[in-house]
């Protein structure tokens, strides 16, 4: 049984690493796990125009340097998954795929997940053109055909990062007759050249071994359309990744998102929650500052003065 930390961090993202420094710098035995290689949901985002200091940078630079900084004033063990949290009478144990640590208290900054569009082929040809993430697979698609499923922020982006990177044609295919996205990213994409195909629903991917095309319906005429492209990259919004706050039984709403109140505090005394694990607005900045708020609460936990 490991002993040497007061405060477990689960999730090294925006919220986990901003956690992990307000916690290191007040004095608190941190650890911090995350079952990948950190950076979260914010290292794939293509490019960031909207935290402060950075008038543009991508989310992986972003994301590397939240973990640099977080390394100075916590442990980072990544790699490293939590499969399970029991809380005993005056602390808890997270049982991982390498240790049982024993903890008096834990940051839950577990973020999300990729929602999938749920379509015939999706499945099956996942990772054989159909992608979740742009910045990571972007590259296999120079010189081809790419569509983009969604009508927010992130298909925005992908969008303009695919015809940046040289996508011979990028198509942003949204179900409704509006974008969801920033206006200044709906500019930026017609500016770019993307063709943007509103009130079509996307009904199948096909494709033998790879992509080939899918299959939209029209909503304003009910007809059914083919397109014929070589990838598909899906950004369709985020699920929370609860499972963690499942085994904890913490309250959550009716999405799978973690209550907390302004604190950041959950149901369950010594867990707090931040970033897109609670919901809400999910920005870079707003999951870091939840961050910052979890660490300096958890003090209350830890029999440290907390300075507010
Ligand atoms: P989002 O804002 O929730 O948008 C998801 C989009 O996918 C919506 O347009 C939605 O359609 C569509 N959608 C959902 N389910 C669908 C389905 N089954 N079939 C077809 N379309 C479907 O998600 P996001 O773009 O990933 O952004 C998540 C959060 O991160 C947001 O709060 C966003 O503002 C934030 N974010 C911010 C930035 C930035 O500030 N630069 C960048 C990326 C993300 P409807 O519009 O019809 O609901």
């Amino acid at each position: 049984m490991n002993k040497n930390y007061e405060l477990a961090i689960i999730g090294a993202g925006a919220a986990g690493c901003t956690a992990a420094i307000y916690a290191g710098r007040s004095g608190v035995k941190t650890v911090v796990f995350d079952k990948g290689s950190g950076g979260g949901l914010m290292f794939t985002a293509p490019k960031i125009e909207n935290y402060p200091g950075f008038k543009e940078i991508t989310g992986m630079e972003l994301a590397t340097r939240f973990i640099e900084h977080a390394r100075r004033y916590a442990d980072i063990h990544m790699g490293e998954e939590v499969k399970n949290i029991k809380k005993t009478s005056d602390a808890f144990l997270i049982e991982t795929d390498k240790d049982i640590y024993e903890i008096k208290a834990v940051i839950l900054s577990t973020g999300s997940n990729p929602r999938k569009l749920g379509v015939d082929g999706e499945e099956k040809l996942a990772g054989k053109g159909v992608s979740y993430c742009a910045t990571c697979d972007g590259f296999f698609f120079r010189g081809k055909k790419v569509a983009v499923v969604g009508g927010g922020n992130t298909a925005l982006l992908d969008a303009i990062y695919l015809k940046q990177i040289g996508c011979k044609e990028v198509y942003l295919i949204h179900r409704r007759d509006a974008l969801r996205g920033e206006k200044a990213l709906q500019i930026e994409a017609e500016e770019k050249g993307i063709k943007i195909l509103l009130s079509r629903k996307v009904k199948k991917i096909e494709g033998r071994e790879n992509v080939e095309s899918i299959v939209m319906e029209n909503i304003t005429d009910g007809k059914e359309e083919t397109l014929d492209i070589d990838g598909v990259f899906i950004a369709v919004g985020e699920e929370p990744e609860n499972k963690l706050a499942k085994i904890l039984n913490l309250d959550m709403d009716e999405e799978g998102y973690v209550k907390v109140d302004r604190f950041q505090r959950t149901s369950v005394r010594g867990v707090y929650a931040a970033g897109d694990i609670t919901g809400g607005i999910r920005q870079v900045i707003t999951s870091a500052a939840e961050g910052a708020i979890a660490a300096l609460t958890s003090l209350e936990s830890l029999g440290k003065k907390y300075p507010y």
